[in-house]
């Protein structure tokens, strides 16, 4: 048995003892993007709070999501 590291060892490994999630992106005040610091799967939080593997679906919704927040944040500001 190898001890180098392999992603898919590491996803099999997460999947026993799921993902070690780290938020690398803030999109708005409820949605995050997430990655595993073991795997490095990328997930999000969509707009219900459900925990969803990243796609370039959801990654071009959370850009849109994103600089609509950047907007309204300015909004606030400049009351
Ligand atoms: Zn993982």
């Amino acid at each position: 048995m190898s001890n180098n590291f392999s992603p898919i060892k590491a996803a099999a490994i997460c999947s026993f003892t799921g993902h070690n999630l780290k938020v690398t992106h803030q999109v708005n005040e409820r949605v995050q993007e997430m990655c595993c610091t073991k795997c490095g799967k990328q997930m999000t939080t969509n707009i219900y709070g459900k925990l969803v593997p990243l796609s370039d679906q959801y990654s071009r919704i959370n850009r849109a999501l994103n600089q609509l927040a950047i907007k309204k944040n300015r909004r606030e500001l400049s009351l």
